[in-house]
């Protein structure tokens, strides 16, 4: 049967469908399209660069196996990248905290512990972008008519940074609030904010074409600020003349109830309604506060209708925040809503070797490992734990060391352990005891003899944790056993391997023991 590229690339697509979450095939791949086949190529068009680097490595193999299978013959894909062509993707779907799954039969990529590799700006084109985006210039735009210098400015003749007054030629950055620590190259990708960092990388990209607004939220010190002045950056650098504005809805409504004091909301309006970019950095703050929610909806209209890209964090979904008016919260809903979430072990390595590297301290190994384990909770909290071990090196004139980190941080470690082994050293015993009680039985129950299976699968557990997290011997861990011999302990230790393998239900009970235990 013959098929036109579109069609076959139709039937590719909706076999992908059946084995993606919806939400990961509505951002990748709803906006594809194929535009023809050459031998044995097929080409594809995606809406931005970033998508192409996406779709190609993380969906390419996939997406390639499906298109061979269909027509009976093997088949390359070759992406594209095609801003006006490929179909514009203004998705209304909340997605999931989960990294895109993968096509079945395609292998899930590891977790990138370094820069997104999307952020690559191979080609910064004022082509694809400002010629045709709605985003105008400066030159463009009507000039401001009495623009208060206190407002978050963005350009260098306009804007005024508050601190400083106004500077007729001051780095657009700062007119514009931005931190200059806050890029892209200094955020570390890792599971926990994959999501994220990809539809920023995108909106950067390709501003008020695929995501708008972009709505990102997560707990405190996870990064949604860092990663929306990152956006500010990387599309100042790409178009120095946008104007770009940070603002957190608290100032956000400070600045509002003054201009209404001293008359002034004309300006405030004109200031607000005339951005390329706004910031919008913890709108949770907009609970309840109905006139600011008021003024803040038709500012947002007023952008996104001449084309303007949003940004905006918040410490929860939209649909979570009930004080914000429905009208209000189904605009934050309108193009894209990702969340960030806790950095996993691995991630917060990958941070704290960075913040090092960036900050040209020497931390080894053992130290980081440390560090990791003992803060769980934020990036925020892992940098605060090098400035107090760095600190407290400097003081005392020690090198850093383990033993150093902690002393150093044992007030931030006894505060985050209240509910874990009490601040001590790890065990075998107190291993032991954690997973018995874990478990539901007694601790001695896994010292006895009995082989129940409500005793044999925690006491295993248990041996397989005390060698993961202490490396003891396998006599040793014998002996806390109630003197069980070495094959019998190398024994549960690969019973419990297979079956975290085999099972995940299992893998994830034993995995959360650990990582109770390792903080
Ligand atoms: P939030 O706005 O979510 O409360 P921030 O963006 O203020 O968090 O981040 C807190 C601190 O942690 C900042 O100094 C930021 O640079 C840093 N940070 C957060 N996430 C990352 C990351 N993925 N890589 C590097 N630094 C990060
Ligand atoms: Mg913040």
């Amino acid at each position: 049967m013959e098929l036109t590229p579109s069609e076959l690339w139709q039937r590719v697509l909706e076999t992908a469908r059946s084995g993606l979450p919806e939400q990961s095939f509505r951002t990748w791949l709803s906006g594809t399209r194929a535009t023809g086949v050459s031998g044995n190529q097929i080409h594809v068009d995606t809406p931005s660069d970033f998508h192409t680097e996406w779709v190609e490595d993380k969906f390419g193999p996939g997406l390639a196996d499906v298109a061979s299978r269909l027509l009976g013959r093997p088949v390359d894909l070759v992406f594209h990248t095609a801003p006006d062509s490929a179909v514009p993707h203004v998705p209304n779907v909340e997605l999931a905290p989960s990294v895109p799954d993968v096509l079945p039969g395609v292998r899930r990529a590891p977790a990138p512990g370094g820069a997104f590799p999307g952020s690559d700006p191979r080609r910064p084109s004022e082509a694809g972008g400002s010629g045709s985006t709605p985003l105008q210039t400066p030159g463009a735009a009507t000039p401001p008519q009495g623009v208060p210098p206190r407002y978050p400015g963005t350009h260098p003749s306009r804007g005024g940074d508050p601190g400083a007054g106004a500077r007729p030629d001051a780095d657009p950055r700062s007119g514009a609030g931005l931190n200059d620590r806050y890029t892209f190259d200094r955020f570390v990708v890792g599971t926990n904010n994959q999501l994220a960092a990809a539809a920023s990388h995108a909106v950067a990209e390709t501003p008020a074409r695929i995501y708008n607004p972009l709505f990102i939220y997560g707990g405190v010190g996870l990064g949604k600020t860092h990663l929306m002045h990152a956006v500010g950056h990387e599309i100042l650098n790409r178009h120095p003349n946008r104007r770009v504005a940070y603002v957190s809805a608290e100032r956000f409504m400070n600045e509002l109830v003054n201009a209404i004091q001293t008359g002034t909301t004309g300006a405030f309006r004109r200031h607000y309604r005339q951005i390329d970019l706004l910031l919008v950095d913890d709108v949770h703050f907009l609970v309840r506060k109905e006139s600011t929610q008021e003024e803040f909806f038709h500012t947002f209209n007023t952008l996104y209708d001449a084309g303007k890209q949003i940004i905006l964090t918040s410490d929860r979904a939209p649909k979570d925040l009930p004080g914000v008016e429905e009208r209000l919260v189904s605009r934050f809903e309108w193009g894209l809503v990702v969340d960030i979430k806790p950095p996993d072990y691995e991630t917060r390595v990958a941070i704290l070797r960075k913040k090092a590297e960036d900050d040209g301290v020497a931390l080894d190994d053992e130290v980081i490992d440390f560090i990791a384990r003992s803060c769980t909770s934020s990036v925020r909290e892992l940098e605060g734990a090098i400035i107090k071990l760095l600190a407290y090196s400097s003081l005392r004139r020690e090198e850093v060391t383990v033993e150093l980190a902690k002393a150093a941080l044992k007030g931030m470690l006894r505060s985050e352990r209240a509910d874990g082994p009490s601040g001590e050293r790890l065990t075998p015993e107190s291993i032991r005891d954690i997973v018995a009680q874990a478990w539901g039985v007694r601790p001695e129950g896994l010292q006895s003899r009995r082989r129940t299976r409500d005793l044999t699968v925690p006491r295993q557990v248990a041996m397989y944790l005390i060698k993961e997290l202490l490396d003891e011997s396998l006599v040793a861990i014998g002996r806390v056993f109630g003197g069980r011999d070495h094959s019998t302990v190398i024994h549960s230790i690969r019973k419990v391997e297979d079956d975290m393998r085999q099972n995940e239900g299992f893998a994830d009970r034993v995995r959360e023991v650990r990582e109770r235990l390792a903080r």
